[in-house]
């Protein structure tokens, strides 16, 4: 048997740092045993999914050194490698289903199933939806004759408890009344991830199955389904979460989640690799620093330790300093800050806006300083203004962070979209409100537009700015962020 390992992103947002760490231990159990390791594009949420974050996501890996033997860029025998490309394959495994007699016609409305479920919990019953929605076959011919859209979905069982096998936790056990009867065609025609990833790592014989924990929940669907299909299951592994410093789960409300992040700060691939190969997972000689052929050739699954790891910026900076001081020659070093900054993706964005306020070179770095640095040396002082107190600063860069942390679509006209209604909500001038927001951004109030700044210093950058300005100006007490956070709900935001 050849291994195969697959990781399966979804191309809804920044390429994830969570995305690289599954992938690395994905690659190495698969070259460790001479196998192959596929990178398929899940993309059956059609709204979510851009074609710029699986753009994203392809180059943010390959600047790890993380490549894929197949994929939808690379193409393989088990093609097409986009889920939204298997399309039609996969209603057909749902009628199959329903033939059989495992699966179900459901033309229940989300307030419906409401209803039910307040009904279960009423009656001391689990939430669960279960297959008592299923209606009388005539019933169902009659309501597809008269075009009322359904979903189909799979039948679980009522009660007892399921058992799954995983590789670093041995049988995990899930009782079957927490398991929903779970959709598995939406009613576009569109499969849920539940059946695209069990038909599609059935046709492209993925051997082991390693993802994140957050995946446990699924795993009773998927060996039900795989015994529906009369298929073999692959092995699984559920790999532990990466944390936050607190404990809490990694998200990018508190620390910077986006791959591009770290290459924007000037992290070496090399470096953020090691750190996440350290993450659960140790050489067995417990050294700290190591490649990946390193890791490759020492690599052991079951030395993964299930505590949940720590992804703490501090700590990859010090790996990284130890990777640029005993790793690069002065000449790498040198083509390494070459690439880094003055290459034209970095730079040329910035023409534009430098050209026309510069007289001399000398005049560029120090304009251009604020887009190639990490966080900015800031005073409190620096924020002073004649028309804002203190608070109004505090509360201006706040919903600004919560504005931006829901914004979806990172772009320029996006970004002003949200500044304008904040400051309209708050019945400040867009000049006034800027200023706290430029200077946490820029250093300065005198740049070029901050919301070009922003919008090409991305997402992950800008936050970690906001909140860094927010935290040198003292940031709110438990007591205060209760507060202001009812102010911004209710401000008049759509
Ligand atoms: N599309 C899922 C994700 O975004 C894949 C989970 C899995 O590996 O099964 O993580």
């Amino acid at each position: 048997m050849t291994v195969r390992t697959r990781i399966a992103p979804s191309p809804t947002g920044d390429p994830h740092v969570g995305t690289a760490y599954v992938a690395l231990f994905n690659l190495c159990f698969a070259r460790q045993h001479g196998g192959q390791f596929i990178l398929r594009i899940e993309d059956t949420d059609q709204v979510r999914s851009t074609e710029e974050s699986e753009r994203d996501i392809f180059r943010a890996l390959r600047w790890l050194g993380l490549e894929w033997d197949e994929g939808p860029d690379v193409g393989g025998p088990h093609g097409p490698y986009r889920q939204s490309e298997r399309r039609d394959d996969y209603r057909q495994y749902a009628l199959d289903l329903v033939e059989k007699g495992y699966a179900f016609y459901c033309f229940r409305t989300p307030e419906e199933l409401e209803v039910i479920r307040e009904e279960r919990r009423a009656a001391g019953l689990n939430p669960g939806i279960k297959g008592d929605l299923e209606l009388p076959a005539e019933e169902v011919q009659r309501r597809m004759d008269a075009g009322e859209p359904y979903v189909i979905r799979m039948k679980v069982p009522d009660e007892g408890v399921c058992h799954i096998d995983d590789m670093l936790r041995g049988t995990i056990d899930i009782d079957w009344g927490q398991v929903d009867c779970q959709i598995l065609l939406k009613s576009d025609g569109m499969p849920t991830y539940h059946l695209a990833n069990v038909v599609d790592d059935h046709l492209m014989e993925i051997t082991h199955v390693m993802r994140g924990e957050e995946w446990i929940n699924s795993a009773p669907k998927h060996q039900l389904l795989y015994e529906y299909f009369g298929w073999q299951m692959p092995v699984l592994c559920h790999l532990p979460l990466l944390r936050n410093p607190d404990k809490s789960k990694l998200s990018k409300r508190k620390n910077p989640t986006s791959i591009n992040f770290y290459e924007r700060m000037g992290f070496l691939p090399e470096a953020l690799l090691n750190y996440l190969g350290r993450m659960g997972w140790s050489m067995p000689d417990e050294r700290e620093k190591f490649s990946l052929a390193d890791m490759i050739a020492s690599f052991d699954i079951s030395r993964v330790s299930l505590g949940g790891p720590i992804f703490d910026v501090e700590k990859l900076r010090w790996l990284n300093g130890l990777w640029l001081r005993e790793d690069l020659s002065d000449e790498q070093f040198m083509a390494r800050i070459r690439d880094w900054w003055f290459n034209a993706e970095a730079l040329a964005p910035l023409v534009p806006h430098v050209k026309g306020r510069a007289e001399v070179f000398s005049d560029v770095a120090p304009m251009a300083a604020f887009m190639f640095s990490g966080m900015l040396n800031l005073r409190p002082e620096d924020f002073s203004h004649n028309k804002l107190d203190e608070g109004d600063i505090r509360r201006v860069l706040q919903f600004t962070l919560w504005r931006l942390e829901a914004q979806r679509h990172w772009s320029k006209e996006n970004i002003f979209a949200d500044i304008k209604m904040l400051a309209k909500a708050l019945g400040l001038k867009m000049g006034d409100f800027m200023f706290p927001v430029f200077v946490a951004i820029a250093g300065t109030p005198n740049s070029w537009s901050v919301m070009d700044s922003m919008a090409l210093l991305g997402p992950d950058m800008t936050r970690a700015r906001l909140r860094h300005a927010l935290q040198l100006l003292g940031g709110f007490s438990k007591k205060e962020t209760k507060k202001v956070e009812k102010e911004y709900a209710a401000l008049p935001l759509d």
